[in-house]
């Protein structure tokens, strides 16, 4: 395996695989470092409808398109998770558990991950009957009974994926009031099969024979459930930073206007870095202008 690229990618999520496809289009060496599957968070969702062009199309599928197009033009993607950085002189060095690599440039479209409630016995159960991801698991529950907990868009789009194969899907929101587009709210309504919990929480999770029995609500009740599918934000997957102090408060990668940290070689975009609109095509548009700057150079 060759170590040495001009531009390292870190992350082969949407953003990543679009600066490598602009960078490679242009004659440039480059490569990405994903440490899962290609294509990162909409590898977690069923329907995308807001993709220009598609009209409808499934995340993964999506995402393996856009694997087949930059494998295609033979950008190495390699699957090593990154844990460290460090830069010396004009190169940047990153080490993976047992390789290391060197780059002159490196883009960081590191993404983000969904927050966990933080409450007793999640740890304990994930993968067992806790879940954040309804694409990868939600067949597992094909008519059982399972909750959602959010009241963003993600966590009603889910809930109504859900509901097509559960029998029974319970939503619970802290709030009372939905943060998603009112088509999206009406459809959730009038789902006969989801029932809305709202102005509550889960406090507590129950286990029984190692695996997820019910949930213990705020207001002391019990939920009996087969499985939890939770939907209540995401924060940036920005650890490996920590010594580079690139971080904000809320650990999004801090950029200039031109992507470009306080490092003149370290660039970041996608959904790692503070923006409006945490969405595919702003994801993608941010790839496209740091490999622009990056061929500018
Ligand atoms: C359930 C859900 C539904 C959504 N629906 C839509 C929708 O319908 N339309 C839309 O436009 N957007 C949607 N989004 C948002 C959209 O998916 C994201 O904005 C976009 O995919 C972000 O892309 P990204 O490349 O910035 O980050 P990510 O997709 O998060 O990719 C980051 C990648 O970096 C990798 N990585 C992280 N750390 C390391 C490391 N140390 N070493 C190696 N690799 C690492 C991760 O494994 C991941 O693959 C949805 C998101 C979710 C979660």
């Amino acid at each position: 395996m060759k170590d040495e690229y001009q531009t390292i990618i870190i992350g082969g999520g949407v953003a990543g695989m679009t600066a490598a496809l602009y960078l490679k289009r242009a004659g440039h060496s480059v490569a990405i470092l994903e440490k899962e599957a290609p294509g990162g968070q909409i590898t977690r969702t069923s329907e995308i409808e807001n993709y220009p062009g598609i009209l409808k199309i499934d995340g993964p599928e999506l995402a393996f398109k856009m694997y087949e197009q930059v494998t295609t033009l033979e950008v190495p993607f390699i699957f090593q998770e990154v844990i460290s950085l460090k830069l010396e002189n004009d190169s940047i060095l990153i080490d993976t558990k047992d390789h290391q690599f060197r780059c002159q440039n490196l883009i960081l479209t590191l993404g983000r991950n969904p927050k966990r409630l933080r409450i007793e016995n999640e740890q304990k159960l994930s993968g067992k009957g806790i879940s954040w991801c309804a694409v990868c698991d939600g067949p597992l529950y094909k008519n059982k009974e399972v909750a959602v907990i959010g009241g963003g868009r993600s966590a009603i789009e889910e809930a109504l994926y859900l509901s097509k194969m559960c029998a029974k899907v319970t939503l619970i929101h802290r709030r009372d009031e939905f943060r998603a587009e009112n088509t999206l709210v009406d459809e959730l309504r009038n789902t006969s099969n989801i029932k809305l919990l709202t102005s509550n929480q889960a406090t507590k999770f129950i286990e029984k024979e190692g695996r997820l029995y019910s949930l213990i609500l705020e207001d002391g009740s019990e939920l009996k459930v087969d499985g939890c599918f939770e939907f209540i934000g995401q924060e940036p997957s920005t650890k490996i930073l920590k010594n580079l102090d690139i971080l904000d408060s809320e650990g999004y990668i801090e950029v200039d206007k031109n992507y470009q940290t306080k490092y003149s070689s370290i660039y970041a975009g996608g959904d790692c870095i503070k923006k409006d609109l945490y969405q595919i095509v702003t994801a993608c548009a941010d790839g496209a202008r740091i490999a622009e700057q990056i061929l500018k150079k």
